[in-house]
């Protein structure tokens, strides 16, 4: 019998209209997200492992400053450019993070090597640049994190004085900037490899304007990110603070193995009703062992993408 594969991706949520996106935009999107999913069941394919596939998923994502991971990261508000991103391995439960590190191309990378070559899971700051400088992981000037789209939306947070989450939930905002400035752009991916391994991987800028060091939940194992091979792969995008509180990804993971929940009524509980009753806006993308996908959402888009065996891919916006 042919072994199941599967990937699926997101490229973050919030308010993603159809009546405010031009047919370009669309179209730049969508062929991203596809030429995403695409590298990482062509690792799938050739049998390479879920880690690979989540890790390269994700670095094509931080190379394409569409979104707010890696190149196209959002600005703090001293209008640095600070990334959190996290991987886990479901089939040993390993799992490597890294917070507000800044000039490090691909930070879904460092934090692969925190996972593999320390015995650490978590680094921060300037202690986990040096970690990268020290493993040859690439490292970039300033200049090729400077996005001016995202540059305006810094000045026009700071004019607000508002911390803009790249999301939705800042309804404060709504009159002080476009709807346009409000979409998440966090990236992640699940997969499931021939060998029935899952892997989760999730990268982040955080939110634009953010101050004192903010760190949201796509760091935090548990929270944005989890894998576990009884049970399945998550990566979450939306509002951190709240995806942290409900500790999203283990409670799904939970769910399924403590309660027997399928993957599809566990995501729906915390996405839809959990997530809900605190405020929490967002959604996210699950894989399980059997190579079951979930992509649920409370917002009005995320950008997400998926591909499972012979299935055709899947692509969505809204
Ligand atoms: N979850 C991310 C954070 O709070 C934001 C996002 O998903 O866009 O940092």
């Amino acid at each position: 019998m042919k072994k199941k594969i599967g990937i699926a991706m997101h490229g973050g949520a919030g308010t993603i209209l159809k009546s405010l996106m031009s047919a370009e935009k669309e179209a730049l999107y969508t062929s991203a997200l596809k030429e995403a999913v695409l590298v990482g069941e062509a690792i799938l394919l050739k049998h390479g492992l879920a880690l690979e596939a989540v890790e390269a998923v994700v670095k094509q994502l931080e190379d394409n400053p569409l979104f707010n991971a890696g190149k196209g990261s959002v600005f703090t508000h001293e209008g640095r450019n600070e990334m959190d991103a996290s991987i886990m391995d479901g089939k040993t439960l390993k799992a490597g993070a890294i917070s507000g590190v800044y000039n490090v191309k691909n930070p879904i990378t460092l934090a692969r090597a925190v996972m593999e070559h320390t015995e650490h899971v978590f680094l921060s700051g300037g202690g986990a640049v040096n970690f990268a400088k020290e493993m040859g992981i690439p490292v970039e000037s300033d200049d090729y994190f400077f996005v001016q789209y995202r540059y305006d939306q810094l000045q026009k947070a700071r004019q607000a004085d508002t911390v803009v989450l790249d999301h939705t939930s800042l309804k404060e905002i709504e009159s002080k900037t476009d709807l346009e400035d409000k979409k998440f752009g966090t990236v992640g991916a699940v997969a499931l490899d021939v060998y029935g391994n899952v892997a989760a991987a999730t990268s982040t800028g955080g939110m634009t304007n953010k101050k004192h060091g903010r760190i949201g939940d796509s760091p935090i194992i548990g929270a944005g990110t989890y894998a576990n091979n009884n049970t399945c792969a998550i990566s979450c995008t939306g509002h951190g603070e709240f995806f942290m509180r409900a500790v999203v990804a283990y409670d799904i993971s939970c769910l399924m193995e403590y309660k027997g929940l399928s993957l599809k009524a566990a995501c729906d509980l915390v996405v839809h009703d959990k997530l809900v009753k605190i405020g929490g806006e967002g959604g996210l993308i699950a894989i399980d062992a059997l190579g079951n996908i979930e992509m649920p959402y409370n917002t009005e888009g995320m950008y997400r993408a998926c591909k499972r065996n012979d299935d055709d891919l899947v692509i969505g916006i809204y």
